[in-house]
């Protein structure tokens, strides 16, 4: 089930994902939450912070599980989600060190990595809510476009378009970004209780039409949530030009 909003503008939509996110935390401190790295939840992470700084939001006993890592860096590297995420939100709410995980991108052993991450999320009680955006390709954490998809988080070797979108946390050049990430399952995803689509500006255009109103396809791994039964989307209207106004 696909509930479908639409904002005047990127900053309008990310801010009322940001305020459907603390007001699920007012209902339930304790709440898990999978959340993204990358250009479009910036503004949601900024109102967040903005919200948590006026007294609007509580994140103590929050946990949360990020979508992906790349393979090779982590703390303190300018490209690794970790420093991300640290510059965008950890640094600047009172999220728990202890409830915030990450996949580990050097750790040594990635299988035992990503199965570490599944068990803490099962020992978390599973994801109550799933922040997503939507890789150009159609990507979800980066569970890219294949004839068949992983369930479980694993080891992804990522599509060049996937490289390019993240030059930029890589000095602008895609040759830089790593081969190789590791992410949550797209099982892992869509076993969130609900899951908040955020996708914005006309690049996104062609790409969401297609995962929200195309045939499901592991081919464009974002439209595997029209099998989830509590999905919201909330877009702008440059990426919603190619979305009929009711689907
Ligand atoms: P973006 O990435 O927000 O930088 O467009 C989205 C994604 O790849 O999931």
């Amino acid at each position: 089930m696909l509930n479908r909003a639409t904002y005047v503008s990127a900053d309008r939509a990310a801010a009322a994902a940001a305020r459907l996110i603390i007001k699920r935390l007012q209902v339930q401190p304790d709440m898990v939450l999978g959340l993204p790295t990358g250009a479009t939840p910036i503004p949601l992470y900024r109102e967040l912070v903005r919200a948590y700084r006026a007294g609007q939001v509580d994140f103590s006993r929050a946990t949360t599980f990020n979508l992906d890592e790349f393979q090779g860096v982590g703390e303190g590297d300018a490209g690794s989600y970790r420093t991300f995420m640290h510059a965008h939100l950890f640094d600047h709410v009172n999220l728990s060190a202890r409830r915030t995980h990450i996949l580990d991108g050097r750790a040594k052993d990635w299988r035992s990595e990503v199965a570490r991450f599944e068990t803490l999320i099962a020992e978390a009680g599973g994801l109550d809510l799933v922040l997503v955006g939507i890789g150009r390709n159609g990507h979800l954490g980066f569970n890219e476009p294949a004839a068949a998809l992983q369930a479980r988080t694993h080891r992804v070797a990522l599509r060049p378009v996937s490289r390019r979108a993240n030059a930029a946390w890589f000095g602008g050049n895609w040759r830089h970004v790593p081969r190789y990430a590791l992410s949550m399952g797209i099982g892992t995803i869509l076993s969130a209780r609900e899951v908040l689509l955020l996708a914005t500006g006309g690049s996104k255009v062609t790409i969401l039409a297609r995962a929200l109103r195309g045939p499901v396809t592991t081919q464009v791994p974002a439209s595997l949530l029209q099998a989830h039964p509590n999905v919201r989307v909330l877009v702008d209207r440059d990426a919603a030009r190619g979305l009929s106004p009711v689907y």
